[in-house]
């Protein structure tokens, strides 16, 4: 059989523990290893403020263009190893975590199973996923049931969140 053509996918990163910068920077580089894919762009780091409960430091995000001939499923699993090879720790829901790692966009598919939902669920209305995915994103990408990027990010307060340099 053919192997499946490469699609395009989208993976959100961040961290507020252990070298934040460190745990991004490095999984950047781990993504690009992963079997069956490749890395095309990743956006630059941005530093913002917590979701939920304050008592945490600021978290550091990025988001990753691949493309891959993983099946969604095994893509999702890669991320998951990916995720406790950083000895990730994560002791309360939108507490501190050492990395997040996200499946924001496979394709133009919509995925509701179980373990897993396409676009992500929280990708329309987070800065932290909207302004690097919009950095690197093609101005023309639609998330599918949702409309464009630009379109999103015009509805959301950004004064939680910094680019650095
Ligand atoms: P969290 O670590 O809080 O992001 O949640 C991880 C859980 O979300 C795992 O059990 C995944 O199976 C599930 N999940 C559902 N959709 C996604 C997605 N698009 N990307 C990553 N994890 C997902």
């Amino acid at each position: 059989m053919n192997d499946p053509a490469p699609v395009a996918v989208y993976i959100g990163l961040g961290s507020n523990l252990q070298n934040p910068k460190w745990q991004v920077e490095s999984a950047l580089a781990e993504l690009a290893q992963l079997p069956e894919t490749r890395m095309v762009s990743h956006s630059s780091l941005y530093r913002s403020r917590p979701v939920g409960p304050q008592d945490q430091d600021d978290f550091i995000n990025a988001v990753a263009h691949l493309t891959t001939r993983l099946a969604a499923d095994s893509l999702l699993d890669a991320l998951q190893r990916l995720e406790q090879q950083h000895h990730r720790v994560r002791e309360r829901r939108w507490g501190p975590r050492s990395l997040d790692l996200d499946l924001l966009l496979y394709g133009d598919r919509k995925i509701d199973t179980p373990r897993l939902t396409v676009p992500h669920p929280e990708i329309a209305k987070r800065s932290f996923v909207l302004l690097p995915l919009h950095e690197i994103a093609p101005a023309d990408l639609m998330i599918p049931g949702l409309g464009l990027v630009q379109t999103l990010l015009n509805g959301i307060e950004r004064s939680d969140i910094e680019q650095l340099a």
